[in-house]
């Protein structure tokens, strides 16, 4: 049986970073579902589908394979066979994403390669429905937020470092727009697994959450 660990909270609660770090202590594998979400979002992006017309986004997403493949330990995201990791981190594709991934069909087609590959390996998952639909018997199952405000400050201190200029108001509006659609859509939302651990970073080292969690697998 492999060992599972699931993340799951809002944008920008660092399940990211915290996940990688822990993956790489434990030598699990570390599956970003959220990227596979974006890669279909991309997709849907550059065919031109309105992600309102839920019969549109069905026909066209089955014309996307996605796939996972690590390189050098990292996750690459291959969509009909190319590396799309340097295209779906935008802003634009993460808020295509949290609309697109409300279609059950886009859901089904992921879940499907998320489950396979949690079941052939040791895995540290990340996303919004792990603990509760993708991986319901988890050995360990965490819900880790922090404040829209501080969620926020992080991603702009991010983009900055990259040289990208933004607006921190909006980046907080985008996040909690998309909170909200990510809680309240029908299917697989966004909330804490009953026997999940709330875990709230606000104010907590990046270390220190690794360690909070390690210790839960003890
Ligand atoms: O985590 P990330 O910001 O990359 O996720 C992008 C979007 O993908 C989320 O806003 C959410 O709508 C969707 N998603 C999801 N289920 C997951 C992971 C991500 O619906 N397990």
């Amino acid at each position: 049986m492999s060992y599972q660990i699931a993340i799951d909270g809002p944008a920008g609660a660092g399940k990211s970073t915290i996940a990688r770090k822990i993956a790489k202590i434990k030598e699990f594998i570390y599956v970003d579902t959220g990227a596979m979400y974006r890669a279909m979002a991309y997709f849907l992006l550059s065919s031109h589908v309105d992600p309102k017309d839920a019969q549109a986004v069905e026909a066209e997403c089955v014309k996307a394979d996605i796939t996972i493949v690590y390189m050098d330990g990292e996750q690459v995201v291959l969509l009909n066979g190319e590396n799309v990791n340097s295209v779906i981190r935008s802003e634009e594709v993460g808020n295509m994403a949290s609309v697109t991934s409300q279609n059950p069909k886009v859901r089904e087609r992921l879940t499907v390669l998320q489950k396979e590959l949690a079941s052939k390996n040791n895995v540290v998952m990340d996303g919004r429905d792990i603990g509760t639909c993708v991986l319901p018997g988890a050995d360990v199952k965490v819900y880790l937020t922090a404040s829209a405000k501080v969620r926020a400050k992080r991603r702009w201190d991010e983009l900055t470092a990259k040289g990208i200029s933004c607006d921190i108001t909006q980046i907080e509006e985008d996040i909690v727009r998309r909170d909200q659609q990510d809680m309240n859509r029908e299917i697989a939302p966004l909330k804490q697994a009953e026997d999940a651990v709330l875990i709230d970073s606000s104010f907590m080292t990046i270390d220190e959450v690794v360690q909070a969690i390690l210790d839960l697998c003890k």
